[in-house]
C-alpha cells in the first residue's frame, strides 16, 4: 500500500482511534486539536501533531494541510466548529474530507458544506451490534447499498464436509460466494469442487434478506 498523508482534526476518542489505525497501517498521520493535552496524549500514534483552532482559516492554512490526501474531521460536540472546519477545508481545496456527525441534521449541514463522506459513529455502531445479534454467524459485513451487502460468515455446522457444488449456495440462497478463508489462507473465486471445512469462513455477496437466510443456518 502506498503511504498516504492523512490529517485528523479533533483527537477525542473517535479521532484518536482513526489516527491509531492509520498510523499502525504505516500511514503518515497529522493529529490536530485545539487542546494541547489532546495532542500530547496522541503522540505515540501520530507522525506529527499541531495545536490549533481549525475554525480560523489562516491557522488552518499555516498547518500546511493543503498537501494532505485526506482529512478526517472528528470534532463532535462542537457542531459549529465541525461545520466551519469542513467548509474551510473544502475552500482551501482538500479533495477528500470525511466528517463525523452527531445526528441527521448535523450530517445534512456537513453534506451542504461539501463533506465527501459523513460518518455517524453511534448510529453505525448501534446498527452493527443489532445486526450481529440477529445473525450471530456474521463476523463482519460491508453495506454496499440499502439492499446489498458483503458478509463474512462462520460456516454453519450442516455445511461442513460438503463441496461448494453440493451446497449450491447460489441456487439455494441466491447469494454468491466470492472467497473462502481456510486456516488463514484466502481463496478468491473458489472452484465448485472446494470442500468446506470446520472453522472456514465464507465471504458472500447478495441481497440482505437472502444473506440473512443463509446466516441463520446452524
Ligand atoms: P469524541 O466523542 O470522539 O471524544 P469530542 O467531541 O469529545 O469527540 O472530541 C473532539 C475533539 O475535538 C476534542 O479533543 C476537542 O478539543 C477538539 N476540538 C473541538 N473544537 C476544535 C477546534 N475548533 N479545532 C480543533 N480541535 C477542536
Amino acid at each position: 500500500m502506498t503511504r498516504q498523508q492523512y490529517a485528523v482534526i479533533g483527537m477525542g476518542r473517535f479521532g484518536s482511534s482513526v489516527a491509531k489505525q492509520l498510523y499502525d497501517a504505516g500511514q503518515e498521520v497529522m493529529g490536530i486539536d485545539i487542546e494541547e493535552k489532546q495532542v500530547e496524549d496522541a503522540e505515540l500514534f501520530i507522525t506529527h501533531g499541531a495545536v490549533a483552532d481549525t475554525t480560523v482559516k489562516a491557522t488552518l492554512k499555516s498547518l500546511g494541510i493543503r498537501n494532505v490526501d485526506c482529512v478526517i474531521v472528528a470534532i463532535g460536540s462542537n457542531m459549529q466548529a465541525s461545520i466551519l472546519t469542513v467548509l474551510l477545508l473544502k475552500e482551501i481545496g482538500i479533495k477528500k474530507v470525511i466528517a463525523k456527525a452527531l445526528n441527521e441534521q448535523h450530517g445534512q449541514v456537513l453534506e451542504k458544506v461539501g463533506a465527501d463522506w459523513i460518518v455517524y459513529p453511534d448510529k453505525d455502531m448501534g446498527e452493527r451490534v443489532a445486526h450481529q445479534l440477529l445473525s450471530p454467524n456474521v463476523i463482519n459485513f460491508i453495506e454496499l447499498s440499502k439492499e446489498y451487502s458483503i458478509e463474512e460468515i462462520n460456516i454453519p455446522e450442516n455445511m461442513v464436509g460438503k463441496s461448494l457444488r453440493e451446497l449450491d449456495i447460489r441456487a439455494n440462497y441466491n447469494v454468491s460466494v466470492i472467497a473462502v478463508m481456510s486456516h488463514g489462507d484466502i481463496l478468491i473465486s473458489p472452484s465448485s469442487t472446494q470442500t468446506i471445512h470446520k472453522g472456514d469462513i465464507l465471504i458472500v455477496i447478495g441481497k440482505k434478506q437472502d444473506l440473512s437466510a443463509l446466516t441463520k443456518e446452524e
